[in-house]
């Protein structure tokens, strides 16, 4: 194997295929694309809806040449759960239904992956896998030259020492290289969720007529509350082809101290009266867990030294918003960090002088845009358990009030459901947890609501 290369890109997620096939496109021919699994995505979890928006823009026809979406989705939904209720919320436009699709869709990430290397290895990339990246190798000005490789398993291609003038490093939450280089702090079980997923098959027919979809549109689910019995954290389900992906994501301070594990989580969450109807009959066909970064912004560790960069999940690139973009962002940081090579390989010069403008790209996209605008969120959530265990009790406390049918007069009704709600989550701590969750969001009316606590203030 020819030991030099212009560039070695560690690890064949979303991150590391778009950084390794970007450099291909734009002409860097000896791209070496290392993967630990046996092929890209046996190893990868994700819920998964992937967001397409960078795709779209490495790779417009990503359709017509087969990429394996499961389906496109046009509906998300959103609830909350007690044992005994659900209060939901979903939105559907039919427009997102046509290309492009909203940029989202479903997928399996073991055929996504894979098909995605492999459109990366039609473009000139060298895909190795099998192939795990241990530790780096660097001159004696410490600039990083190589790395060191050790097989997994199967029959090796090559292993040993490879050489580069520059590394990407698209590892995944649980990056190795970066906290052995002190790039990243040990992830403290505050800012680290951990995921549990199964895949459940059913029917096509089935799973169209109990999710009410036409045709390919599919729909993505979030629950909190009971989902995940109160902690910090949320369930999901997503509707691929023929089956649908379940599964829950907690902090992991937050499950180790009420004593749970992941797997009993999603258990419970299965049974639960208003999801054990939707899996009902299946048959699980896959189980994995995997970590998620959930530091947000103040997470992010030092991106660059001397030869190197890191990017996607090893990045701490995960948005703390309710969309829970970590795919977009993933993909966008291995663009990025692409370019930044292309304009090094440019000057032959890949110091770090030089590959400081992947920050200055970052900056100016929304993968730190939209990380700084949520950098508070983790921390109020974290100091809000309220939201999770006690308030959507409260809330369907308050909605069943509403809901019973009685001879009870309206008038006494409604005495009651101001009653419960001031007993349950009371007016004041509400509205000061919106403030809140409005302060740390920095938006949510921010403008609007600013000018009436003004208006107030100016007024009274
Ligand atoms: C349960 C779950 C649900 C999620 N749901 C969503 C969702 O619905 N939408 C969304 O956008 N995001 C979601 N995410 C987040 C999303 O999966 C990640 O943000 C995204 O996969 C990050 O991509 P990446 O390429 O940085 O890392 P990864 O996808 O983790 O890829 C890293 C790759 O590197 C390989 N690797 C690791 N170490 C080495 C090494 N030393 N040498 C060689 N190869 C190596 C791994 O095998 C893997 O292929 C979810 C995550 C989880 C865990």
């Amino acid at each position: 194997m020819k030991e030099k290369f212009s560039v070695i890109v560690i690890g064949a997620g979303p991150a590391g295929t778009t950084a390794a096939l970007t450099l291909a496109q734009r002409g860097i021919k000896d791209v070496v694309l290392l993967e630990r699994g046996n092929y890209p995505g046996s190893k990868n979890v994700m819920g998964g809806v992937i967001f397409t928006t960078i795709l779209n823009k490495i790779m417009p026809d990503f359709l017509e040449k087969g990429a394996p979406v499961e389906r496109n989705i046009p509906k998300r939904c959103f609830a909350l759960l007690t044992p005994e209720s659900e209060i939901f919320f979903s939105f559907k436009n039919n427009e997102f239904n046509r290309p492009p699709y909203n940029n989202i869709f479903t997928v399996l990430r073991g055929k996504f992956d894979k098909w995605f290397a492999e459109e990366a290895e039609k473009a000139g990339v060298m895909l190795l896998c099998n192939s795990v990246a241990d530790e780096l190798i660097k001159d004696k000005n410490g600039k990083v030259i190589g790395v060191q490789t050790r097989v997994t398993e199967g029959t090796p291609k090559e292993e040993g020492q490879i050489f580069a003038d520059v590394i990407i490093c698209a590892e995944g939450a649980n990056s190795t290289i970066a906290l052995k280089e002190g790039m990243r702090e040990k992830f403290d079980q505050h800012s680290m969720a951990i995921a549990v997923k199964e895949v459940i098959e059913l029917p096509k027919d089935v799973i169209e007529d109990r999710f009410h979809l036409e045709g390919n549109e599919g729909v993505a689910f979030e629950y909190y509350g009971d989902a995940v019995q109160g902690l910090f954290g949320s369930g999901f389900i997503y509707t691929n082809k023929t089956n649908i992906s379940i599964g829950i994501g907690v902090v992991i301070n937050d499950i180790m101290n009420a004593k749970l594990n992941p797997n009993d989580i999603l258990e419970h969450f299965k049974e639960h009266p208003c999801i054990k109807p939707l899996i009902r009959g299946g048959k699980t066909l896959e189980y994995s867990a995997h970590m998620i970064p959930e530091g947000g912004y103040k997470k992010i560790p030092k991106l660059f030294k001397d030869g190197f960069l890191l990017v996607g999940d090893a990045a701490g690139f995960i948005s703390t918003s309710p969309l829970h973009e970590g795919s977009s962002l993933a993909m966008a940081s291995g663009m990025m960090a692409a370019e930044t090579v292309i304009e090094a390989i440019g000057k032959n010069d890949f110091s770090s002088v030089t590959l400081s403008s992947y920050i200055d790209k970052l900056e100016n996209s929304f993968v730190i845009k939209d990380m700084k605008k949520y950098s508070d969120v983790p921390e109020v959530l974290k100091n809000s358990p309220e939201l999770f265990n006690k308030w959507p009790g409260g809330l369907a406390s308050v909605l069943t009030e509403v809901f019973t049918i009685s001879e009870t007069p309206k008038e006494i009704v409604e005495e009651n459901i101001m009653n419960k709600f001031n007993y349950e989550i009371g007016f004041v701590p509400f509205i000061i947890k919106i403030v809140q969750l409005r302060n740390a969001m920095k938006s949510f009316y921010y403008g609007f609501s600013k000018k009436i606590e003004d208006f107030v203030a100016t007024h009274w």
